[in-house]
């Protein structure tokens, strides 16, 4: 079951863009079914969860932090050696701790610089205008150990598909407008990760490169 959910996902996915398969609450089992049907990044949400099943998981997966992260998890986190991305930068101080744990760890991390655009209180992140103003001002330029990708986010938790696809606009744009404008000369700044099962369609077409899915691939997840 989990490899025809995989199968029929990936068969609506434009190539360019990387399916990151969320297998939080779900267990090793799980992902090895998906990892025999070809996948290979796995997203997990919590350290705790991620560092008891990355070591029952095949070596060559990559593994994306997806999650609320916090401050006094971060040097779990970074002993993942196959750790490959953390979406989830909601904050200047969050990545500065990143960073210095990185370096610490004697090695180099990925990361994302999460976006806050939809109507809740409850998510985390940047808004537009703060991150603008961060990458403007060339703060990314004193990270040793860690590399700035792209921004994530995520949509207003809503049925209006309008007001979904208007913040996935807002997310895309601001990845433009940075690499567009504001910081050019950015390396490898190339991954706008946005959707989720329910809304992954939507996000493709406003110009997602990258898409979270778990519950069309897992089923639903038991807490
Ligand atoms: C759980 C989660 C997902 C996947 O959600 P589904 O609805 O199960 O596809 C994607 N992104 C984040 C940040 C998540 O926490």
């Amino acid at each position: 079951m989990i490899a025809d959910n995989l199968h029929n996902i990936l068969s609506t996915l434009p190539q360019e863009v990387t399916l990151v398969a969320v297998s939080k609450f779900h267990p090793a089992e799980s992902v090895r079914e998906a990892y025999a049907a070809g996948q290979r990044i796995f997203g997990e949400s919590r350290v705790q969860e991620i560092s008891a099943k990355a070591p029952l998981s095949p070596p060559d997966i990559e593994w994306h932090f997806i999650g609320h992260l916090q401050t006094n998890k971060v040097a779990q986190l970074l002993r993942i050696g196959n750790l490959r991305l953390i979406h989830s930068i909601d904050s200047d101080r969050l990545l500065r701790i990143v960073d210095r744990e990185a370096v610490k760890a004697g090695r180099t991390i990925d990361v994302l610089l999460e976006l806050h655009v939809a109507d809740e209180e409850t998510k985390s992140g940047f808004s537009v205008a703060e991150l603008e103003q961060w990458m403007a001002e060339r703060r990314f330029e004193t990270l040793e150990a860690t590399h700035i990708r792209g921004v994530m986010g995520m949509a207003t938790n809503t049925d209006d598909t309008d007001r979904i696809r208007a913040d996935f606009r807002a997310i895309r744009s601001c990845y433009d407008r940075i690499i567009g404008k504001i910081a050019p000369d950015l390396r490898r700044f190339d991954v706008v990760s946005m959707g989720m099962s329910h809304d992954y369609p939507a996000a493709i077409d406003e110009g997602a490169t990258m898409v979270r899915v778990g519950t069309s691939i897992f089923g639903e997840r038991i807490y």
